[in-house]
This record gives structure tokens, sequence and C-alpha cells, in this order.
């Protein structure tokens, strides 16, 4: 990877997100009326996307749910082996630190029948999106069973927004018909991005997002 870092601004992000709804007839075509952001990156970007979404129907904002997942390399004995002396193989893992509380007895939203954007700031090894999205699906199904649909019968719909997808071999792949709904507003080199809400002084990152883009 190479080592220059990319500084965004949140002005390059607010603009980038405005664009790429236009681009991508979200609106028109997607129509969201529920987001999931992926916490904490996904927080401030389904954000500011909210605002270039139409409301709903009766004219409210498009809820912004908020699961938390993290992402961890698993951790590989010196010997290779585990305490069953089973090779363990090295690989990287997601838990989940917050997630939706949907369905649950005395709930009164649901997941079914939603048209679903879940939203994070970067696709790197894709990792995190593959585990959302195969979560949310187990969610989904045991909802439509408890409720004494078919799997699949409820026509929910999974998408996912990205502000940055890095072009590179990801390490998991999405479902097909969640590829049809895959948007990111920008498209990159394997490069390291820094966002501006991780910045301690954000005047000087802000200049050197805006010397370098
Ligand atoms: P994944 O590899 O699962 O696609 O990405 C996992 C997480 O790694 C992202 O949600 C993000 O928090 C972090 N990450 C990956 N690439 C970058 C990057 O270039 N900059 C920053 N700040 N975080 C990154």
């Amino acid at each position: 990877m190479p080592h220059q870092k990319l500084h965004i601004s949140y002005n390059q992000i607010h603009e980038a997100i405005r664009q790429s709804v236009e681009r991508f007839h979200i609106n028109e075509e997607f129509k969201p009326d529920l987001m999931i952001a992926i916490g904490g990156g996904g927080f401030i970007p389904a954000r500011i996307l909210r605002t270039f979404l139409k409301k709903t129907e009766k004219g409210k904002n498009i809820p912004i749910q908020a699961i938390g997942l993290s992402l961890y390399e698993d951790i590989i004995t010196s010997t290779g082996e585990d305490e069953n002396g089973a090779v363990e193989k090295p690989g990287t893992t997601v838990q989940k630190t917050q997630w939706l509380n949907f369905g649950a007895s005395h709930s009164e939203i649901s997941l079914l029948g939603r048209r679903i954007l879940i939203v994070d700031e970067v696709d790197d090894t894709r990792t995190t999106l593959a585990y959302a999205v195969e979560e949310l699906r187990k969610d989904i199904e045991a909802e439509e069973i408890r409720r004494g649909m078919k799997p699949g019968e409820s026509n929910t719909v999974l998408g996912i927004y990205v502000l940055h997808n890095k072009l590179k071999e990801k390490k998991r792949d999405l479902p097909e018909e969640i590829k049809k709904n895959y948007f990111a507003a920008v498209e990159m080199p394997d490069q390291w991005l820094v966002y501006p809400w991780d910045a301690i002084d954000i005047e000087t990152h802000t200049e050197h997002a805006n010397k370098h883009n």
C-alpha cells in the first residue's frame, strides 16, 4: 500500500455525497426508506446523506439506525496451533458491539418490506460490509419466519452506500442482489484515508485536504 495518506475534508465529503446521490439516481431508483449506519465511521456520512435524500411519503426524514461492528485480526499462536492442536487460519473477524433490536417483541419498527441502505465510510477489504449484510439477512429471514412468511417473501431490499471504495482485491464478496444496489461516492486506489472526524487540529487537516485534492 502506498505510504501517502490522503486527507479528506468535511466539504469534500459533503460535495461527494451530493454528487453521488444525483449520479446514482438514489432518490428515483433505490429510494431508501431506512439507513443502517455502521459505527463510528458511517454515522456522519449517513447524516449528510440524509440531507440529500427525499423525505418519506409522510414528510419525515429517513430514519438512521446504528450498528457497531469492530474488525480485528485473529490472534495466531506462536506454534500456529490452538489448545486443541488444530492449526488456526490467519484471518479477520468481525464482532458486533451494538446491534438493532428491530423485530423484538415490543418493537414497533420492522425491517420487513423496507428498502434499507447500509452506510459506512470506506469499503477496504469488504469484510465488515459482507458481515453486516450476512447478519442483516439472517435477521430479516428470522423475522419473516416469525411472522409466518417464507424467506424472501417480504421483499425487503438491501443496498450499500460508502464514501470511498478502494479498488483492490477484496477479502469477501457480496451477494449478487446487493451488488446491484452498491453505491460508492468515490472509487479510489488503495491508499490510507484520513477522515476529518479523526483530526485533532481540523484547520491543519483541512489545509492538507485542500492542498492534495
Ligand atoms: P473493511 O476492511 O472491513 O472493508 O474495513 C474495515 C474498517 O477499517 C473500515 O470501516 C474503517 O473503519 C477502517 N478502514 C479501512 N481503510 C481505512 C482508511 O483508509 N482510513 C481509515 N480512517 N479507516 C479505514
